[in-house]
């Protein structure tokens, strides 16, 4: 499909016939010591600063300190409604309807407010069903919640492994799970796109597997959200939570996004934990005593939020909203197409790449398994300017955002990584 070469000259004339090149320089990118710039390809873990972030947070300094708490209604962006602001961008970006979507707390956080109200096991059917190399925040929680209900945490924790010899998960496998114990599982609950294989599983398929037997079924999308297009409406699933701070570039522990689908939105019965913030906006300052829960996600509030740390959420979504989580989604497939075939260049005995190859079954992260390696090869690569991400015992994950990085940076890193093998 694509007529790549490896060699220098053809990266830069990639870049140069890129529409969205010049997105790299409305973000910082850190440099080494002598002021060069590094190539960094772990925006799958922290996004880069937008440029325009330090504005949106000044404003709302400069707001405070003019107006304190006037502010609540005076700010340029009223900071009682400030989450307003950001569910349309939000939304459309995770494929939500907005009364589908909230920004708010963290996301460990909001996976066990989720789990309060769609996890409610029985004595008949009280497991969670996780994928076996979950990011281990997502076990220790799942497994605290089981425990928390009074079951035991290993035979309430149902696994879905790769085959022997395999990285990825296989749906037949998934299929046959559910099948003997479908009637066992509370709750699947998977992530979105694996963060380590850099799986992007089908979201519709997982859910109309575990409505099927009965299950709740929830994704952390935590390396889905920026990265790939997710059609979380459209899937089915009855919840889901995201970080803003690794593709959505909203800064070290920014807050999380959380779907819930549209056919929770009124059902006033479900059981959950609340605040003033899930409280009507009509009634809210009253201060009377019966609670009357407000619609749709925002529903699961509790705080009133950190507006600084939204206003790196807004200064991010601006930009999404300018380019459409569309366009990136097309560089994203040919610049991470040319990572792995540069990286094919290198020799299928030295490295593989445990990451799917077809395009619709990942993001833009590719894990790279190098055989016989240690992390000493990962810590010459950042030596040599290389910022990408190490997972024991010998996997180097890289994410080539398409947001800032270039085909350069991809030609570069694997130049780099031939010269240390
Ligand atoms: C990054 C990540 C986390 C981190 O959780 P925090 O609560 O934001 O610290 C959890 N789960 C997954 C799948 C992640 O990718």
């Amino acid at each position: 499909m694509y007529n790549f070469q490896s060699n220098l000259n053809y990266a830069k004339q990639l870049d140069a016939s890129d529409e969205l090149a010049s997105y790299r320089d409305k973000f910082h990118i850190p440099k080494d010591k002598n002021g060069n710039e590094l190539i960094y390809l772990c925006g799958n873990s922290l996004g880069l600063q937008p440029k325009s972030t330090k504005d949106y947070i000044d404003q709302e300094l400069e707001d405070w300190a003019n107006l304190g708490v006037e502010g609540h209604l005076e700010a340029k962006n009223p900071w009682l409604p400030y989450h307003e602001f950001l569910t349309e961008s939000m939304a459309k970006l995770v494929g939500a309807k907005p009364i589908e979507v909230v920004t708010m707390n963290t996301l460990t956080a909001n996976l066990h407010f989720m789990m309060v109200s769609f996890y409610q096991p029985t004595k008949r059917r009280y497991k969670i069903l996780i994928e076996a190399d979950a990011f281990p925040s997502d076990k220790y929680a799942v497994e605290s919640q089981l425990r928390h209900h009074g079951f035991d945490d290993k035979e309430g924790l149902v696994l879905w492994e790769a085959r022997d010899g395999e990285e990825l998960a296989n749906y037949e496998d998934l299929e046959g799970i559910l099948k003997s114990q479908g009637d066992e599982i509370a709750l699947v609950m998977i992530g979105g796109v694996n963060y380590y294989t850099g799986q992007y599983f089908d979201l519709k398929r997982i859910t109309e597997l575990g409505h099927k037997h009965g299950c709740v079924v929830g994704f952390d999308c935590a390396h889905g959200a920026g990265n790939v297009e997710l059609h979380l409406h459209d899937s089915g699933a009855d919840f889901a939570i995201w970080c803003t701070y690794k593709y959505l570039n909203s800064g070290p522990g920014s807050l999380s996004g959380c779907f819930v689908h549209e056919r929770h939105a009124y059902n006033k019965d479900l059981n959950r934990f609340t605040g003033w913030w899930s409280h009507n906006k009509q009634t809210r300052f009253n201060m009377r005593h019966e609670f009357d829960v407000l619609p749709g996600a925002e529903g699961w509030q509790l705080s009133n939020p950190p507006i600084l740390s939204m206003a790196a959420i807004k200064a991010s979504l601006d930009m999404f909203n300018e380019v459409g989580i569309k366009k990136l989604n097309e560089k994203s497939r040919k610049l991470t197409a040319y990572f792995e075939f540069l990286l094919k260049q290198l020799g299928e005995d030295t490295i593989k790449i445990i990451t799917p190859s077809n395009p619709d079954e990942r993001g833009c992260q590719l894990s790279i398994q190098v055989k016989n390696a240690d992390k000493s090869l990962h810590d010459k690569l950042t030596r040599a300017g290389i910022i990408s991400d190490w997972r024991e015992p010998d996997v180097i994950r890289c994410a080539p955002v398409p947001m800032y990085n270039s085909y350069q940076d991809i030609y570069q890193m694997v130049e780099k990584l031939k010269e240390l093998l």
